[in-house]
């Protein structure tokens, strides 16, 4: 154990304020960059830097990945959404180099993040379109639009995100 924590801390420093995202599946960075749209982050906030460590030994996964945000701290409600896709996510937030845990939840409802699969959908309407709204159906790992009733994989999550 010792030897891994000081495999992690040779590769990226601690940060003093932000986000770590730790048990990502190895080689999934990238979809978690994708569910959390960092690429927001080159338009929003010009010192936010974000390290992305792949394939990093871990106890109890084999191999993970991690993403540490530096100056920006991730929607708890987006941390929920990577719980579906990555249902073994820890997320810390970090203030004044301390780090606190939040466990993401599945959520019953969620709302404005996700696109529906059905383009008829009212929800993907060219006109006075309606906030997408979606009910998680847990057992069977899916979503369901609240409106047309079209089901979403959660493993499908990651390419219907909102821009
Ligand atoms: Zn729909």
């Amino acid at each position: 154990m010792a030897e891994k924590s000081v495999g992690e801390n040779m590769l990226v420093r601690k940060i003093e304020e932000g986000t770590v995202i730790d048990h990502i599946p190895d080689w999934k960075a990238e979809t978690v960059e994708k569910v959390l749209r960092l690429d927001r982050l080159a338009r929003m906030q010009a010192d936010t830097s974000v390290a992305i460590l792949q394939n990093v030994k871990s106890g109890s996964l084999g191999r993970k990945d991690i993403v540490k945000i530096d100056r920006w701290l991730v929607d708890e409600k987006d941390a929920d959404i990577l719980c579906l896709i990555f249902p073994k996510i820890t997320i810390n937030y970090v203030n004044d180099w301390k780090a606190a845990k939040y466990k993401p939840k599945v959520p019953d409802v969620i709302e404005g993040r996700i696109r529906c699969p059905e383009l008829l959908c009212i929800t993907n309407a060219e006109r006075e379109p309606v906030v997408p709204r979606f009910l998680t159906l847990k057992r069977d790992r899916m979503l369901q639009c609240y409106y047309c009733d079209s089901l979403l994989e959660f493993d499908a999550v990651p390419d219907h995100v909102r821009s």
